[in-house]
């Protein structure tokens, strides 16, 4: 029976096993969904605040469990990152969403860039450059098409070489975005370090958004250092109208959020579209 807490270990476990057997299924059965590719990304369109113009989608990752469906990410990338088991599951996301994106424009649709999320494990594990490189390789998708969000607590990892790593990112072609912008390190020396080329306003200022002056003040002061910087700033998290209106008069470029659409799997999106984009 389901059961009542919705945290991740507690789901289909009997009552009497002990905490360290239940992580151990956990794991077991994480371990397969990777070994099996029992993924599945949705797409969340981001577009031009302006026009409306669709300007790439995010790739998210969701587990197809065997007795639960489809699972949020935020209830399992977190026990993925303790099992040492998340770089797997990006892996097999880049190529997804690689693949993808090199489908659809292979059938016809406008051509924009699939992001996708790379977390720090990723980062410290293994050669990134050399991984996105091949992936790009094998699915023949144009570099320019690929963006990849980092946090800024990813960015700050020590001994990985981050900034080798993201220049080397850079001349291979790929977007780099730095994710959840606003919760992470208060240093901004890191802007100037690395070749970044977008921000990604967090989620919890958007969502604070028109009334509250300090989330206004945070945010406006964000997408003025974009401008002076010559980034791009998106703002996450879009719900309302009156959101929209506000980063309008601010002169935020980018927006993804619930207002223009939740993520959607892949037939979804590609019907999005073909009702959204003039082709
Ligand atoms: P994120 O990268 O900040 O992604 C945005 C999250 O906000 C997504 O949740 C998205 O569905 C949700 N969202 C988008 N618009 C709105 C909105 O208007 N209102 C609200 N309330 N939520 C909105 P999701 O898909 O559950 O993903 C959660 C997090 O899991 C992501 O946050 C990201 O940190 C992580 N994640 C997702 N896919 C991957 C992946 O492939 N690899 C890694 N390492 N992490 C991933
Ligand atoms: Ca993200
Ligand atoms: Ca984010
Ligand atoms: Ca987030």
């Amino acid at each position: 029976a389901k059961a009542r807490g919705r945290s991740f270990s507690q789901f289909y476990t009997p009552a009497l096993e002990g905490r360290a057997t239940r992580m151990l299924m956990q794991e077991q059965m994480l371990r397969n969904a990777v070994e099996r590719g029992e993924f599945e990304l949705h797409y969340q369109p981001q577009t031009l605040i302006q026009s409306g113009e669709l300007a790439g989608f995010e790739a998210l990752v969701r587990w197809k469990h065997p007795h639960r469906g489809l699972v949020s990410p935020n209830e399992f990338i977190g026990f993925a990152e303790n099992r040492g088991l998340i770089a797997a599951v990006d892996r097999w996301v880049l190529n997804q969403a690689c693949r993808q994106a090199k489908t659809w424009q292979d059938d016809g649709y406008l051509p924009v860039p699939v992001a996708v999320n790379l977390s720090a494990q990723e980062f410290r594990q293994r050669d990134v450059v050399q991984e996105v490189a091949q992936v790009l390789d094998d699915t023949g998708l144009d570099a320019r098409y690929l963006h990849i969000e980092i946090t800024e607590t990813t960015l700050m990892l020590s001994g990985t070489h981050m900034q080798q790593t993201l220049h080397a990112l850079k001349s291979l072609g790929v977007g780099l975005a730095i994710d959840d912008f606003g919760t992470g390190y208060s240093s901004l020396a890191y802007l100037r370090k690395h070749p970044i080329d977008r921000l990604k306003i967090d989620r919890s200022f958007v969502s604070d958004l028109p009334h509250n002056p300090d989330a206004a003040a945070i945010v406006n002061a964000i997408v003025q250092m974009g401008q002076s910087l010559h980034l791009e700033i998106l703002a996450e998290g879009v719900e309302s109208p009156e959101q929209l209106h506000m980063l309008r008069q601010m002169g935020c470029a980018m927006m993804q959020g619930f207002l223009v659409s939740a993520p959607m799997p892949a037939d979804r999106a590609a019907a999005w579209m073909s009702q959204h984009c003039q082709m």
